[in-house]
């Protein structure tokens, strides 16, 4: 027997068109790449989402056609992920950090018809171009009046003149939830970019349990800065959130700074900021250089890569903000778990609540996920023993792009390619990527336990552990490091600090000041680069 309710299609233009009915008096603001601050809402936003998709009829863009963008956080780029999916094509988030090769690469493989940028991204765009096999249209997203005069770009146009013209009615098209709404390419750290399909369902359901208390707990009385890029994997869903709960949304644009973002909370009084570990040591910098305090910053997400327990006390204990820890991954649209305590915990003191608020956290509603040993059996939930993370859901990737690869599931799972521990209480902890472990004499040392350790110290700016080949231990750990500006800390001081912190085989060999440690496009350290950097690198003489 059938439910008899009403089927409707989980469809990305139905969040849009709900935050321009109900929250459409809701600003939007940006900081664009000319510096200024735009102000916009979110009947503002339906309006010209709904003239993109116009724009895009004009060009009789097919259903499924991909469209581009290398785009900053910005009004313009919200309007295109809800005018592209809305009207039934597909947008394509390009990184901008990407070496112009790997950007032509990638247009190519996406078979992209439209290329959206901004401004600040002209000078690669005059790169690639012409190697861009696929791409029919490029618009810059700007004014006509700052619209480059001698681009060299065939048919440039800028994007207030493309959609300017167009109409905002616009009946959004009904079709299979199914369908293809958006792609992002993984940033490559494992091998050659795949590319991630998601669906409008997986999208819409993705935003919905993501935006529970327990998940990254936003509402209409929020106000959000995604640092997080929505040019990687849809800066977490939070834009999706975003419009689905009506909150007010700030984004930073290209400024990424910790004086930029600070000025931006401060002056749109920010309660809630969503990035990446580096980004946030940058802020932190900033408020510890200049004696600043946070007047409305209550909550931040920080994942993508492990974030250090230092960052989460100096968080809550100099500033009063709650550190909550997520983890996800590209083909997990992103998120899998979030650190978010349960009742039992608040009692708990300080050192102990630390405890649990390091680890990347709980399920939320829709991954299910289990730990394995090396024959897919599966381990227990008990904090201690470590297995292959492996995970399933709505959200989460069936498939790669054209079939890149074959099927990447084992059984149904999707293995992460992260190595996890699961507690009684389901909270899930990495102990490192399984490529990054470190297998010392049979016993394996997490690279992450090592780089947290020195990030403790108070003159560690960036910490990153790599095993090195060892004639009888098979691989032993050093530790990279860069200082803090203007702070001294010598070799012998900083093993001496792991002493009593970790188990005596796990403290690194040898110590490595580097001026700084190798990022990827995405802002995590790219430990590939560095055992390069470092690969004439010999292990001191025991
Ligand atoms: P990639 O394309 O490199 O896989 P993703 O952005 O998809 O890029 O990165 C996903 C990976 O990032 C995860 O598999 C995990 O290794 C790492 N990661 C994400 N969040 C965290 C976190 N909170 N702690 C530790 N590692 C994390």
């Amino acid at each position: 027997m059938l439910g008899l309710m009403q089927s409707q299609q989980l469809l990305i233009s139905s969040l849009i068109d709900f935050a321009e009915r109900h929250h459409g008096e809701v600003e939007v603001v940006s900081r664009r790449v000319e510096g200024d601050i735009h102000r916009s809402t979110y009947q503002q936003i339906a309006a010209r989402s709904r003239q993109v998709a116009h724009a895009l009829d004009r060009w009789n863009l097919g259903f499924g056609d991909r469209v581009a963008t290398l785009a900053w956080n910005g009004y313009r780029h919200l309007e295109l992920y809800f005018g592209v999916s809305g009207s039934g094509r597909v947008i394509h988030t390009l990184n901008p950090r990407l070496h112009p090769d790997q950007i032509v690469w990638i247009a190519n493989h996406a078979e992209d018809q439209v290329l959206c940028f901004d401004l600040s991204f002209l000078p690669i765009v005059q790169v690639v171009h012409g190697r861009c096999t696929t791409i029919k249209h490029f618009v810059v997203l700007c004014d006509e009046s700052k619209l480059p005069g001698d681009s060299g770009i065939p048919g440039l146009m800028s994007y207030e003149a493309w959609i300017g013209t167009e109409s905002s009615a616009y009946e959004w098209p009904d079709f299979d939830e199914n369908c293809a709404s958006s792609m992002c390419y993984t940033s490559g750290t494992t091998g050659n970019p795949k590319a991630v399909l998601y669906s409008h369902r997986s999208t819409v359901l993705h935003g919905m349990s993501g935006a529970l208390p327990d998940g990254l707990n936003v509402s209409a009385r929020d106000c959000i800065l995604p640092v997080v890029p929505m040019f990687h994997v849809n800066a977490w869903g939070l834009p999706y959130s975003a419009v689905m709960i009506g909150a007010k949304l700030v984004f930073p644009g290209p400024a990424m700074d910790g004086k930029s973002i600070y000025e931006l909370m401060e002056s749109e009084k920010v309660n809630f900021a969503a990035g990446v570990p580096t980004v946030w040591q940058m802020l932190l910098s900033h408020m510890q250089a200049s004696n600043l305090r946070f007047s409305t910053l209550k909550r931040t997400v920080i994942g993508g890569s492990a974030c250090p327990p230092t960052m989460i006390s100096s968080f809550s204990d100099t500033y009063g903000v709650e550190v909550i820890h997520a983890w996800g991954m590209t083909e997990m649209s992103p998120l899998g778990t979030v650190c978010t305590l349960k009742n039992k915990h608040q009692a708990l003191g300080a050192q102990d609540k630390l405890n649990v608020r390091i680890k990347q956290g709980r399920s939320i509603y829709g991954v299910d996920m289990k730990i394995v040993d090396g024959e897919g059996k599966e381990l227990p939930w008990d904090g201690v023993t470590f297995g292959d993370l492996l995970v399933r859901g709505p959200w989460v990737i069936a498939e790669y792009y054209k079939g890149e690869g074959g099927s990447p599931l084992v059984d149904g799972w999707f293995p992460t390619g992260d190595v996890a521990t699961i507690d009684a209480d389901g909270y899930m902890q990495i102990t490192d990527r399984s490529k990054d472990v470190i297998k010392s004499g049979g016993e394996w040392i997490s690279s992450i336990d090592v780089e947290n350790i020195a990030m403790a110290h108070p003159a560690v700016a960036m910490a990153a552990c790599i095993g090195i080949k060892h004639p009888k231990w098979d691989e032993r750990p050093i530790i990279a490091v860069m200082k803090k500006q203007g702070a001294e800390v010598s070799r012998e001081a900083l093993l001496a600090f792991y002493e009593g912190k970790t188990a005596k085989w796990q403290i690194p060999d040898d110590v490595v000041f580097v001026d700084a440690i190798p990022l990827g496009g995405t802002g995590k350290m790219q430990k590939s680069k560095l055992r390069e950097m470092l690969r004439d690198y010999r292990l001191p003489v025991a």
